[in-house]
């Protein structure tokens, strides 16, 4: 086994997360406290809190009987994007860092186009205006979530690709 730093060979009891003790020590490998807590504590809540808003919307439909194609694509997306994706990424980052790794990636990238995409959508329909002037100040205002988080994700990649 190699350092993925350094590229010492080493025992693979002697590396930790992939990195030898010399490296770890000099402290120049970035730490994995957000990543811990972004899939431990924040994709709970993102499954949680999207469970909540779904299940009305769905129950709504049902008894409505209004199955308007826009409603149902918009609720599939959102259980495929905020339930479903979070808690595959939640099951796999134990079992296989790689897949968790890839999956939050995936994650956060299309909950970036799918939140500019919808508050511009939304905006447009109940405001008026110009729909690409609203994606180019949403794609701004998101960015300050999403950019620092897909960077640092980036940033950290050797921790879980080989
Ligand atoms: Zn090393």
């Amino acid at each position: 086994m190699q350092c993925k730093k350094c590229g010492k060979e080493c025992m693979e009891s002697e590396l930790k997360n992939g990195f030898c003790s010399e490296c770890i020590e000099k402290g120049d490998i970035p730490s994995l406290k957000w990543f811990n807590f972004f899939y431990k504590i924040y994709l709970p809540i993102v499954i949680i809190l999207n469970f909540i808003f779904v299940i009305p919307q769905v129950s709504q439909i049902i008894e409505t009987e209004n199955y308007n194609f826009i409603n149902i694509s918009y609720i599939i997306l959102s259980i495929v994007l905020y339930i479903i994706i979070p808690f595959l990424a939640y099951l796999k980052v134990e079992k296989s860092k790689e897949t968790g790794y890839r999956l939050i990636l995936i994650f956060l990238m299309c909950d970036y186009i799918c939140k500019v995409f919808f508050t511009s959508a939304t905006t447009t329909v109940n405001y008026g205006g110009n729909i690409f002037i609203y994606i180019a100040l949403c794609t701004l205002i998101y960015a300050i979530w999403f950019v620092p988080n897909i960077v640092y994700f980036i940033k950290r990649r050797n921790y879980f690709l080989n």
